[in-house]
């Protein structure tokens, strides 16, 4: 059994590992930058470790400050929490070079997956539908529209090392492709370092539903159904909720056998999402692969009861899977805001600063994981998520009327937030009748002065 965790992040996931290892007697070593001494993490860890000054690239990002750390303190893994280092195959093949266990599957599968397009071929070959689209990279511009003429207008081009929503373009026409092909690749040469793309077709109002999948090192793989992540702003999810108010009980049998049957193609290990795209008649396409585990994972944890943390903890202890396919049974259902420190009236410009005053909603179904409080300073230099709201129950009217009265609740001070948008969207009756597709947000803020 893992003795001493370094945990690679900050915010609300850092304090969610904390606890989980907490809970199973595992010692926890933080590793924080200069703008995240005052951060509950810190506090809560046994140990804690400066690696730097505030911007990422030299702290969270500091691969090799950050393995130093871990000989010096003597820690025997590495969870790396989402964002930062959790997708870095060669942070995962250095730590496994060092003989610290990377919390996660081997560097191997980061690389099979983080180039989108290679994961694309990885779906083929396990047999899961993919969206029509080139077979790979297409490296210049008249391939690139031979491609999308053929599968027809509108595509989007996609960067395969993209991620949170960056180095994507839609197309509606020839005439619109050359100047989206190029901006796609230039703002993925920026972002990712790596400008190669790839093209599908683009759907013009799909569900992005994912399944959440665990796998050990004794090749069992089990999924724990799906999460409904629809509700998005320009490609990121703002609400996420499980199980989806769409699919029928079929479409989630048959989502969930084709996400194990991917993820054990691969001898996949540890926690790990796999999304797709439905279309209005419950078609399904695989998009990506994510190798870590996801902000959201919060809700499936509330419906099956299950504690994905601690299973991956389980997991890189070498342990065999606590549940197996039939013990996962799905109770009720659970919705998730994201909040964040951002001004919707102003384009949702992030908003750091002091908190002057901090009361989180409470009481029967509700869960709030976040690492701040009154009179903490939100730092400038990282995303601007504070917290997480999820609200549970029997069933979705339910946990949606929590949500209401939960996001009332919320005093926060000193800053702004998107609360109060989350609240209207929670009030939408077309949101509540569960029809939103990915285009919601846009047509929301359209009708909504
Ligand atoms: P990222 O890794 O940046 O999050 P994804 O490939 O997961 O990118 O896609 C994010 C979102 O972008 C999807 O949930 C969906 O809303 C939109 N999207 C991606 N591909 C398509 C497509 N082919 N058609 C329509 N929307 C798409």
């Amino acid at each position: 059994m893992i003795k001493k965790v370094l945990i690679a992040n900050r915010g609300e996931i850092a304090l969610r590992i904390v606890r989980a290892c907490n809970e199973l007697g595992i010692k926890t070593l933080c590793v924080y930058s200069e703008a995240d001494e005052q951060s509950l993490h810190v506090q809560l860890a046994d140990e804690a470790i400066c690696i730097g000054p505030p911007p990422s690239h030299l702290s969270y990002l500091k691969a090799d400050r950050i393995i130093a750390a871990a000989e010096i303190a003597n820690v025997d893994a590495i969870h790396p929490g989402y964002g930062f280092l959790a997708e870095n195959a060669d942070f995962a093949e250095q730590c496994e070079n060092c003989k610290i266990k990377f919390i996660g599957p081997s560097s191997d599968a980061i690389v099979n997956f983080g180039d989108k397009a290679r994961a694309r071929e990885m779906a083929v070959k396990a047999k899961v539908p993919v969206i029509p689209g080139s077979e790979g990279i297409v490296d210049n511009e008249k391939d690139a529209l031979a491609v999308a003429k053929k599968i027809g207008f509108p595509v989007i081009i996609k960067a395969v090392a993209g991620g949170g929503g960056k180095g994507m373009r839609v197309a509606h026409n020839a005439v619109a492709f050359t100047k989206e092909y190029s901006s796609a690749r230039n703002e993925a040469e920026k972002a990712f370092g790596n400008g190669a793309v790839y093209i599908e077709k683009f759907l013009e109002a799909p569900r992005h539903i994912e399944i959440q999948i665990l796998g050990d090192q004794h090749g069992n793989v089990i999924h724990l159904g799906e999460r409904d992540c629809s509700v998005q702003r320009r490609h990121q999810k703002v609400i996420e909720e499980a199980p989806s108010p769409f699919i029928s009980a079929e479409t989630r049998k048959k989502m969930g056998r084709d996400a194990v049957k991917l993820a054990k193609s691969v001898n996949y290990e540890g926690a790990g999402t796999i999304e797709f795209l439905m279309d209005e008649k419950q078609n399904y396409y695989f998009i990506e692969m994510n190798t870590r585990i996801q902000v959201e994972h919060g809700v499936t944890e509330e419906i099956t009861g299950v504690d994905l943390v601690k299973e991956q903890l389980l997991i890189a202890s070498g342990q065999k899977l606590s549940y197996e396919q039939k013990d996962i049974k799905i109770t009720r259902h659970a919705i998730e805001c994201r909040v964040c420190a951002e001004d919707p009236s102003r384009n949702f410009a992030p908003c750091p600063g002091e908190i002057t005053l901090y009361y989180s909603p409470g009481g029967h179904g509700v869960r709030i994981d976040s690492h701040v409080y009154s009179g903490y300073t939100i730092p400038p230099h990282y995303d601007s998520m504070i917290a997480k709201v999820m609200t549970f129950g029997k069933t979705r009217e339910l946990a949606l009327d929590r949500m209401d009265r939960a996001l009332g609740e919320y005093l926060i001070r000193g800053i702004k937030t998107n609360i109060p948008f989350s609240r209207a969207i929670i009030r939408d009756p077309y949101f509540r009748e569960g029809k939103a597709t990915t285009k919601f947000i846009e047509e929301f803020i359209n009708r909504v002065p």
